[in-house]
């Protein structure tokens, strides 16, 4: 039962795509963001499996694996379903009927100048963007926040232009059909960067990720084969750690007298680069394990996880369906008898 206290809080929605399995980055972007938010909002964390259609839509056999796949995720990183109010996209169909009633006010061209829908249909040249639902993308998105009407989105600096039109499409059914939507504010977290084992920004589709979920051996593998800095070549060669993927890993999970240490061995060749990776290994290596003894004994209970994504969609709803009745009655839609 979730107290009236909670219900006062800010409300936050947040989410991601289940589109593969979730890496470091991801805890350092965002979870370990929205595990504190827990204890001063009202949060509502979606597992947004239709978004992943959009881009995803010719290939769904591993769209399942994937939604439990987050779940287990979430729920091992320190989501707490007492706390917060965890579902899957899909399992709540009122962000559908929002989606639609919102794609009836929302001009083609505000969605033509959203940067990502060029760009994204230039960089993934293997899949045909050219759909309606990819089109609409942030319009969906703006039905999950708005359905909720949640008054705080965390975003990464790439993802403001998905809120700003998210105000902006609010404010236009507000001004329409009067005020139903508050407008959500981002909250933006500095969050180190980091990169991928080649130095590239850490993404599935490089393959270059370390996973949560990946056997510890598997980690201290990819770690002990990350790339460094370039113009280290050999052991006596100074290095810059300001250049050095590892470094912005350490800076991710080592403490700071670590963080010193390696700045300046680093720079004065004091220790190599497997040391240093060691190292980070013994930082890395503690939050990873609890993370991964709390799947394995989530994954003997299969019925349990199933259960906290139901109680999530039925939270969920509960909340849909008061903003829905608001939306149908400003929009003087029939509200009828429903399911
Ligand atoms: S010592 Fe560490 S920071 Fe310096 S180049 Fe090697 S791995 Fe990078």
């Amino acid at each position: 039962m979730r107290s009236a206290e909670v219900a006062a809080r800010p409300k936050v929605l947040s989410g991601f795509r289940p589109t593969g399995p979730l890496h470091i980055g991801h805890l350092v972007g965002a979870l370990d963001n929205w595990i504190k938010m827990q204890e001063t909002h009202e949060c509502f964390f979606e597992i947004a499996d239709w978004h992943a259609l959009t881009t995803e839509y010719a290939d769904t056999s591993h769209l399942k694996e994937y939604v439990e796949g987050m779940a287990l995720d979430w729920l091992a990183a320190g989501l707490d379903p007492e706390k917060s109010t965890i579902f899957v996209q899909s399992h709540v169909p009122d962000h559908a009927e929002l989606h639609l009633l919102l794609s009836m006010i929302v001009p083609v061209g505000w969605l033509e100048r959203v940067p990502t829908y060029k760009e994204q249909q230039q960089q993934i040249t293997q899949r045909d963007l050219t759909t309606y639902g990819f089109l609409g993308y942030p319009v969906l998105q703006a039905a999950d926040i708005l359905v909720y009407r949640a008054n705080v989105v965390p975003v990464g600096e790439d993802q403001l232009a998905h809120l700003e039109l998210c105000r902006e499409i609010a404010r236009r059914f507000n001004s329409l059909y009067g005020a139903v939507f508050p407008e959500p504010q981002a909250k933006t977290t500095r969050v180190p960067r980091l990169p991928g084992t080649d130095g590239r920004k850490m993404s599935k589709s490089y393959g270059n990720a370390i996973n949560l979920a990946d056997p510890i051996d598997e980690t201290r593998q990819k770690v002990l084969k990350m790339v460094t800095d370039p113009a280290r070549k050999t052991r006596k060669d100074p290095g810059n750690p300001d250049v050095c993927p590892v470094y912005d890993l350490h800076k991710a999970f080592s403490d700071r007298a670590t963080l010193d240490r390696v700045n300046v061995e680093c720079r004065r060749a004091g220790f190599g680069c497997i040391d240093c990776k060691t190292e980070l290994l013994t930082h890395l290596e503690p939050v990873l394990r609890p993370i991964q003894d709390r799947r394995a004994s989530l994954l003997q209970k299969p019925n349990l996880v199933r259960e906290i994504l139901a109680e999530g969609a039925r939270r969920a709803r509960a909340e849909t369906r008061k903003t829905m009745e608001l939306v149908r009655a400003a929009m003087k839609i029939d509200t009828g008898e429903r399911p």
